[in-house]
C-alpha cells in the first residue's frame, strides 16, 4: 500500500463520520459545484443562495471542518468559502470532484483550520463549564492558571567570541547595494472589481458580478497596468515576471534594457 492510498483511506474514514443535515449537505454540494466558477472559492453570498438559513448552514460546515470562511470585497463584508482538504474529500465522497483544489494548493491553510478547531474547542469548554453543578463539582475548583511557564530566565548567552574567521581567500564581495524600495502603483480597476489575491509584484482582482465578461484582472504593481485573464490560475502565470513582459509594455521595455 502506498502512502497516498493510506492518506486517502484515512481521510475517507474521517469524512465518513461526518453526518450533515440534508439541507446543509445540499448547501455544501452546491458550494462545491459552484467553486469552479470562482477559482475554487465560491461566495457564500453569491451564486449559491441559501437565503436566511445560509449563515447557520455555513456554521455547520465550518464546525465539521469542511470549509473555512474568509472575507473579501471592498468592505471585507463579502464572505467566501475556502475548502479544507477534508472538505475536498467529503465532496468527492458525495460525487463532486474538486480535487483540483488540492492540486493547486487552494485549500484552507493548517493555520486557518487550527484556528477554527481552537474556537470550537473553546466553545465546547464554555458549554461544559455551564453543565449542571453535580457534574461540575469535580471541576469547581478554578483551575490554577496553566502552569505558569517558569519564565525562561534568559541564560546569559554565552557570548561566543566572534572569532574572526580568517578571511577566506575569496575576495570580499562589494557590499550589496541597498535594494530600492518597491513602491506599488495601484492599477485602475473598473467599478465593482477589487483585489482578491494581493501579491507584491502583481494582484489578482475579481468581481462578484457573475454576468461580468471579465472575471479576473491581473495587475502589474510596478507600473499600474492590468490585463484580463480567464481565471486566477492564469492570473498567477500572467503575473509572474516572465508573464508580465507578455502584456505589460513597461515591463517589456524594462526587460529589453
Ligand atoms: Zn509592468
Amino acid at each position: 500500500m502506498t502512502a497516498s492510498t493510506k492518506t486517502t483511506e484515512t481521510a475517507k474514514t474521517t469524512t465518513a463520520a461526518i453526518k450533515l443535515p440534508e439541507k446543509s449537505l445540499g448547501f455544501f454540494l452546491d458550494l462545491a459545484n459552484d467553486a469552479g466558477n470562482w477559482s475554487g472559492n465560491p461566495w457564500l453570498t453569491g451564486n449559491v443562495s441559501a437565503g436566511r438559513s445560509a449563515s447557520g448552514m455555513t456554521q455547520t460546515l465550518v464546525r465539521n471542518g469542511l470549509i473555512v470562511v474568509e472575507h473579501g470585497g471592498d468592505t471585507g463584508n463579502d464572505a467566501y468559502a475556502v475548502f479544507t482538504p477534508k472538505g475536498v474529500e467529503f465532496a468527492k465522497a458525495h460525487g463532486v470532484d474538486i480535487d483540483y483544489l488540492l492540486a493547486s494548493g487552494n485549500v484552507a491553510s493548517p493555520k486557518a483550520i487550527a484556528a477554527v478547531e481552537a474556537h470550537e474547542a473553546a466553545k465546547a469548554t464554555a458549554k461544559a463549564a455551564k453543565a449542571p453543578a453535580a457534574k461540575a463539582t469535580a471541576k469547581a475548583e478554578p483551575k490554577a492558571p496553566a502552569a505558569k511557564a517558569t519564565p525562561a530566565k534568559a541564560t546569559p548567552a554565552k557570548a561566543t567570541p566572534a572569532k574572526a574567521t580568517p578571511a577566506k581567500a575569496t575576495p570580499a564581495k562589494a557590499p550589496a547595494a541597498p535594494r530600492p524600495e518597491f513602491v506599488k502603483v495601484a492599477a485602475d480597476l473598473p467599478e465593482g472589481y477589487f483585489v482578491r489575491w494581493p501579491h507584491k509584484s502583481y494582484d489578482l482582482a475579481t468581481t462578484k458580478d457573475k454576468t461580468a465578461a471579465v472575471k479576473w484582472f491581473v495587475t502589474c504593481n510596478a507600473h499600474g497596468t492590468k490585463s484580463a485573464v480567464d481565471n486566477a490560475k492564469a492570473g498567477d502565470q500572467a503575473g509572474s515576471k516572465a508573464g508580465r513582459v507578455e502584456w505589460c509594455k513597461k515591463c517589456k521595455a524594462d526587460a529589453a534594457k
